[in-house]
């Protein structure tokens, strides 16, 4: 499907809303979410504009798995060695914003399975 640049990630990355980095590379960043989930909610949004998991092409293979790695090592690094990544692939999935992101949960029990 099409990518919408009006998307808030999109606007995020371009700076024209405010959102601290707490990753910025060549290839992602990662922000807080607005609305966390669990005492530690990170998005790692890569900068190329993928509108889902599932619009990812097989030559981004190693970025989807930067994305992985980055939030696995941040939540590390913010002391939670323990910490759940997930992707919403799709409106029915849960995903809301369509530019692909990577949630990285930690800091309280979390339920499997998701609900
Ligand atoms: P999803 O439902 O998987 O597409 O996730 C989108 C996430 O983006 C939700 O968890 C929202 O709380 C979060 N979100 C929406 N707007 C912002 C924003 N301006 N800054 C940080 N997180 C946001």
């Amino acid at each position: 499907m099409t990518y919408d640049p009006s998307n808030v990630f999109a606007r995020i990355l371009r700076r024209e809303i405010p959102a601290p980095l707490l990753h910025d590379d060549e290839h992602c960043v990662a922000i807080r979410d607005i609305a966390p989930q669990a005492p530690l909610h990170l998005l790692v949004i890569p900068k190329a504009p993928i509108r889902s998991l599932a619009d990812a092409t097989a030559d981004q293979s190693t970025l989807l798995g930067h994305l992985l790695r980055t939030g696995a090592a941040l939540a590390q690094k913010l002391g939670h060695a323990d910490a759940r990544l997930v992707i919403n692939n799709g409106a029915g999935a849960g995903q809301s914003v369509f530019h692909l992101h990577v949630h990285v949960l930690a800091g309280r029990d979390l339920a499997w399975p998701p609900g």
